[in-house]
């Protein structure tokens, strides 16, 4: 019997615009023989849409309004087998959606409440993994209450990483709300932007050198695997939004161009940290290797990934011989598997 999968898009994140593209290279590689897949785009405003505005959401590309309001939905996807929350940053990727599927008794895909949350928090995810014993780099955390009552406090913490420093939000993805701060004078407004968009904030000591920029897929539950390493190449400051999105400026190098025992602490450092944060089903892991000092830094976990065909994690797997199709019936495999 065909599987009937719930296909969760869009959502509240600044990422809403990502997890359509990615819904749609999804929506369209399900195998149909096997799988029945009903997608539901999630507005701008948290609302889940009706059949035909999810249509018409998928194909402009973005949804800011209309819908009904998400538990009257999460009652009706009774029906379905699995849930594939194909949804980037905070109400979607950070625990809040996997909660409700939990809480609905619906096996979904990917991490569940606690590796989805504490992947999501840049902060949390530090200091799991520096209890892990995995290289990163120094960083401070700042909470907004206090930006706004003792900001030279602030501004103290952050020099003591020295710059050039980046400040994040640290609950969010696609470089959204990221700056490189080179000057001490250029501070408040990176601050600003990122407490405008996160009541938690995180302050990094930049790597020593222009870092390479390393990726690396795992797939599996508690018995996951790694993909070959990949690499991205650009030609800006940092990896921003519109390096990102914009087509032609970046450039993927599958299998990265690395001596191999540099790939090897990649995968085996991504595998631990997979572990370590509790993520299961999927994740992207990035790192920063510093060709310079021979240093490897892991800088983030991402449990969901950029997704469409294009996108780095399915062609991790692409390389290791799991085709696109392949890979999203795998991970609804994964999501229905005992643990
Ligand atoms: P994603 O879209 O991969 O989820 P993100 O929004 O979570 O990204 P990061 O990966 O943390 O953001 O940072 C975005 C980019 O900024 C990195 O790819 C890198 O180019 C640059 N960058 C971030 N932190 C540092 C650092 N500490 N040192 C050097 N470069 C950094
Ligand atoms: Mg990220
Ligand atoms: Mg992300
Ligand atoms: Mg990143």
């Amino acid at each position: 019997m065909k599987k009937r999968i719930l296909l969760l898009a869009g959502g509240q994140s600044g990422e809403h615009e990502v997890s359509l593209m990615s819904a749609r290279s999804v929506l369209s590689a399900l195998p149909r023989d096997q799988f029945d897949v009903t997608p539901v785009v999630i507005s701008k405003q948290g609302r889940w849409l009706p059949p035909t505005e999810t249509q018409r959401a998928l194909e402009s590309g973005e949804a800011a309004t209309g819908g009904d309001l998400v538990l009257h939905r999460v009652a009706s996807a009774e029906g379905y087998d699995a849930v594939f929350p194909l949804l980037h940053g905070p109400m979607g990727e950070d625990g809040t959606v996997q909660g409700l599927l939990t809480l609905a008794g619906i096996p979904f895909v990917g991490s569940g409440v606690l590796g989805s949350a504490v992947s999501m928090d840049k902060v949390m995810t530090k200091q799991v993994l520096e209890s892990a014993g995995i290289p990163q780099v120094a960083w401070r955390l700042a909470v907004r209450r206090e930006w706004q009552q003792d900001p030279q406090g602030v501004r103290d913490r952050a020099a003591e990483l020295g710059f050039p420093l980046f400040v994040k939000p640290a609950n969010l993805g696609s470089s959204v709300g990221i700056s490189k701060v080179g000057t001490p004078d250029e501070l408040d407004g990176a601050l600003n932007l990122a407490f405008g968009l996160d009541r938690r904030v995180i302050l990094e000591a930049m790597t020593s050198h222009k870092p390479r920029e390393v990726e690396v897929g795992i797939l599996g539950n508690d018995a996951p695997i790694a993909s070959p390493v990949g690499e991205l190449r650009f030609d800006a400051d940092f990896y921003d939004y519109e390096t990102k999105y914009t087509e032609g400026r970046a450039t993927m190098h599958i299998p990265a161009p690395l001596p191999p025992e540099v790939a090897a602490r990649v995968r085996t450092e991504a595998l631990a940290a997979f572990r370590a944060l509790d993520c299961a089903g999927l994740a992207r892991v990035d790192f920063f290797y510093v060709e310079e000092t021979g240093e490897l830094l892991l800088n983030e976990v991402n449990t969901m990934p950029g997704f469409t065909t294009t996108s780095m994690y399915p062609k991790l797997f692409e390389a290791a011989g799991v085709g696109y199709s392949e890979l999203v019936t795998r991970l609804v495999e994964l999501a229905l598997e005992e643990r």
